[in-house]
């Protein structure tokens, strides 16, 4: 074991960039501190713009070769790190427990699984890819979707590795190569994917993993002439400063942001499965982008709604995410907790009611708040928290309940419970999101689009989506056969 590698509950981690296909230390690092009791995990190799530089001349480098990899080989590598992460899940889900606190049973049992589909699901997609033909006046339109040459992805902290896989099966399937930049508060499972990459048979260069902070390495990144798509998930304001960056090559970018979701329960909704559904969305301590954090109650039901959903909150257990019994663990940082307990101090001051929560817990946690009283145009409706705490409001037709559901700046995802269909089809075609449960949530496709109207995010990603996104496409237009004897 090198000097740079860490034992993170008993599995090895190296902390160094992956690059070319080797280890790279930077003469800096920083600490990476863990949640759920806040002790040191390890010092990690921080970036600066000369690993990004490096980062991207190695996916350059190896881009031709790759991008002229048969589909077939490609589609079987990625199996083959399909194969390798779920030959790790258990080692994966607890170094992404220590990392950044989630709970360990949906990192074994949901959150790794997935990882391993998003490959299963590209490598299968890209095997099916056909391209329709057209014709015009005898001519042949052959449309192709070419790769578009290194790709920078760059991730957030709240579910790192799903995320983070999100955007590599697709790049990889695709043809591109990658530069991943994971958040510095949860680094650790990028480095191991690097491994599994590697032992897959993934050629050197094809993904490359560089870490540190995004203040000191992302414009490098960002900015770079030789970077050809950037795909961002994280918050709105380093969204708006990566598009400033990137705007110097206008390279394309998709970006997945926050959201402040409704979520509307009608008086004739199921409201066992509505209360059951919206304390959910108290999952991963509120660290969820596409949490409905907005609950919208019909009056005539609100007072029996907050009854159950107080009762059913309160039996939530908060505690060691490893713990099998632990329903929220912590939250990320103390810097984040911090700002969660002054979004929920301001809103009080202003004149909510905290019916459950309302303060922090013990170490890194904080209880599990609801606010009523809440005016549609305050802050604490208006803004993304980003931690367990969920407000409160009725409305008493389903105009009003359209026009609070739509009244912020993001467009992520709605939910609808109804009884009735056909109130659920006329609230949903006028709900603005790129996502719309009814009676439902969490369920998608990986065919299906994915992404965020107005701030919640730029273009859509899964099935096609995703290939037109990381591909450049091409129209091939041939004369009919024949022509070249004209004349
Ligand atoms: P963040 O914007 O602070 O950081 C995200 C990533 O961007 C990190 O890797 C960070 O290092 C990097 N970064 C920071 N400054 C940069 C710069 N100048 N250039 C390039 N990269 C830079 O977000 P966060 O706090 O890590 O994540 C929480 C946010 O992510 C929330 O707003 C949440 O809603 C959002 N999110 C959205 C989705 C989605 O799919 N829509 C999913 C998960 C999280």
């Amino acid at each position: 074991m090198s000097e740079h590698t860490i034992t993170v509950a008993g599995v090895a981690v190296d902390t160094r960039h992956w690059i070319g296909g080797e280890r790279v230390a930077s003469t800096q690092t920083f600490e990476d501190v863990s949640p759920i009791d806040g002790s040191t995990i390890g010092d990690i190799s921080r970036g600066t713009a000369m690993e990004a530089a490096a980062a991207v001349a190695a996916a350059k480098a190896a881009f031709p070769a790759w991008a002229a990899t048969s589909r077939a080989e490609r589609a079987r590598i990625l199996h083959a790190i399909a194969d390798g992460v779920e030959k790790r899940i258990e080692e994966l889900a607890i170094v992404e427990t220590t990392d950044n606190g989630a709970l360990l049973r949906s990192h074994r049992r949901g959150v790794m699984p997935r990882v391993a589909h998003n490959f299963r699901f590209f490598a299968d997609w890209l095997l099916s890819l056909e391209h329709e033909d057209f014709e015009t006046r005898g001519h042949s339109n052959h449309v192709s979707w070419d790769p578009a040459g290194p790709c920078v992805l760059i991730t957030p902290w709240n579910a790192p590795l799903m995320l983070a896989t999100w955007k590599v099966a697709p790049a990889l399937a695709a043809g591109n190569t990658v530069v991943l930049k994971p958040a510095e508060w949860s680094p650790l499972t990028a480095s191991l994917l690097a491994d599994i990459a590697a032992e897959a048979g993934l050629p050197a260069g094809v993904l490359n993993v560089v870490q540190g902070y995004g203040s000191e390495i992302g414009d490098a990144l960002t900015s770079h002439p030789d970077v050809r798509r950037i795909s961002f998930t994280g918050s709105v304001p380093t969204a708006k400063r990566i598009a400033e960056s990137a705007a110097a090559n206008l390279t394309p970018l998709s970006l997945e942001l926050g959201g402040k979701s409704p979520l509307l329960v009608f008086a004739d909704a199921d409201l066992d499965l509505a209360v059951d559904l919206a304390v959910e969305q108290y999952d991963n301590a509120g660290q969820v982008c596409l949490a409905g954090t907005r609950l919208l109650v019909e009056e005539s039901v609100a007072e029996e709604f907050t009854r159950r959903f107080v009762e059913k909150a309160s039996a939530l257990k908060q505690g060691d995410p490893r713990d099998e019994a632990t329903d929220i663990g912590p939250n990320i940082h103390p810097r984040q907790l911090e700002k969660i307990d002054g979004f929920v101090q301001r809103a009080v001051a202003a004149g909510a009611r905290a019916v459950i929560g309302g303060h922090r817990g013990d170490g890194q946690y904080y209880v599990p708040t609801l606010l009523t009283d809440v005016a549609q145009d305050s802050e604490i409706v208006q803004e993304e928290v980003f931690g367990p705490v969920l407000t409160l409001q009725t409305f008493t037709d389903e105009e009003e309940a359209v026009r609070l559901a739509n009244g912020t700046r993001f467009g992520l995802a709605a939910t609808v419970f109804t009884g009735d269909h056909e109130c659920a089809e006329r609230v949903t075609a006028r709900l603005v999101a790129g996502t719309v449960w009814v009676n439902c949530f969490f369920v998608r496709d990986l065919q299906a689009p994915f992404g965020g109207s107005r701030l919640s995010g730029v273009g859509r990603e899964g099935g096609t989506w995703s290939f037109d996104f990381y591909c450049d496409v091409k129209n091939t237009v041939t004369a009919p056969s024949g022509w070249r004897n004209h004349g």
